[in-house]
């Protein structure tokens, strides 16, 4: 892979203050999901949007995630899992589908381990955590 490709074509890294917001605001809303977009700058992801009015039942979190204007710096989801489960469901794999190419899941207990990064098919992508 050249330097063009690993920097302007794919989504290779997330910066470690915004895996903090994600880890932080999945605990916050735990027992509850928690659903939002992903920015990136440069194939890093750098920033969260969050969805108002999400922190209520996991399946509408992830549902009105259609509602959300995507601009060109929205490259994927990201969404919490109460459970300690970093796989995706039927529901998820939908949502990975209809848009962006990198989709973050953080599992209780939402630490630095307990997160996964997935691509467009639900494939398992490893992300380098920047400081
Ligand atoms: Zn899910």
């Amino acid at each position: 892979m050249n330097f063009f490709d690993k920097h302007k074509k794919r989504i290779w890294g997330i910066k470690r203050d915004t895996l903090r917001l994600i880890l932080e605001v999945s605990r916050d809303s735990h027992p509850r999901e928690f659903a939002g977009v992903l920015r990136a700058r440069e194939g890093v992801v750098t920033e969260i949007l969050l969805l108002p009015g999400t922190f209520s039942s996991s399946r509408h979190a992830i549902m009105q995630l259609h509602m959300l204007p995507i601009d060109f710096s929205v490259v994927g989801t990201v969404h919490s899992h109460p459970s300690p489960s970093l796989g995706w469901s039927r529901e998820d794999l939908y949502l990975f589908q209809k848009f962006g190419r990198i989709h973050i899941i953080a599992s209780y207990p939402y630490n630095e381990e307990s997160w996964c990064a997935y691509d467009f098919y639900g494939n398992k992508v490893e992300l380098e955590v920047i400081d």
